[in-house]
């Protein structure tokens, strides 16, 4: 057996969270990988502390925000209550927010934007905090969303790494709500390798497992784990 970072669901497991760490375990099986491979980054926006302790006591130690005050707002209690998680930005970071950023998260899933690269570059230089960066690809170039267009992305990681200093991890994707989300991982993970980054931060609840198969290795899961959020969040 691979060592694992998430213990094995319990017959005190959330529900959710089992049924999601089974159908990890069998995309892993299915792809050839091992689990450990795969970071589920539990995404817990919009819901308080009273429904995540019972995921942190399951196991799961890596949760995603998308939103930096929702984040200020109720993850230090938590932090403090139990050492050891791990925090990751998933969301839209404006370089107004990025002092707050880099002190909070573990690792970042949205960088897209010079401004905000100079921002992150200063705040990582002045606190000592190196986070995990990833950049965003806007896979489906919707005029709405965030992420670089990829037919940018080269020259834009190059400048990440040539201007601004990053060491940047991966990329990240969000596909079209409307569109079967394989091609957009699987242009991620092309960009990503010729680019020479290790890292693909993509699959949600309803597509983690062929994220997994296109070489996911960072899932960002909600309401599979904690249910579903209330239309207006
Ligand atoms: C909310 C969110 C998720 C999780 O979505 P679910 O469909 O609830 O799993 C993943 N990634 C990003 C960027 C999100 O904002």
């Amino acid at each position: 057996m691979t060592s694992e970072n998430v213990s094995p669901p319990t017959a005190s497991s959330p529900d959710g969270l089992a049924a999601v760490e089974r159908e990890i375990a069998r995309a892993c099986k299915d792809a050839g990988r091992t689990r450990s491979s795969v970071t589920l980054v539990a995404v817990s926006k919009t819901f308080g502390a009273e429904a995540i302790a019972p995921v942190i006591a399951a196991g799961q130690r890596v949760f995603g925000e998308n939103r930096v005050q929702e984040a200020r707002a109720k993850w230090p209690g938590l932090m403090t209550a139990y050492p050891g998680l791990s925090l990751h930005l998933i969301g839209p970071l404006q370089s107004n927010k990025a002092k707050e950023a880099v002190a909070l998260f573990d690792a970042i899933h949205s960088v897209d934007r010079p401004s905000v690269c100079q921002a992150l570059a200063k705040e990582i230089a002045a606190q000592e905090r190196r986070p995990q960066l990833f950049v965003q690809i806007n896979t489906g170039e919707e005029p709405q969303k965030a992420g670089v267009a990829p037919g940018d992305a080269d020259a834009f990681i190059a400048s990440c790494r040539e201007i601004y200093g990053l060491t940047i991890s991966g990329l990240m994707c969000i596909p079209p709500v409307d569109e079967a989300a394989a091609p957009h991982f699987a242009l991620t993970a092309k960009i990503a390798a010729r680019n020479g980054l290790a890292n693909l931060s993509m699959g949600m609840s309803a597509d983690f497992a062929t994220a997994i198969q296109f070489g996911a290795t960072h899932i960002r899961v909600g309401s599979a784990i904690f249910g579903h959020r209330s239309p207006a969040a």
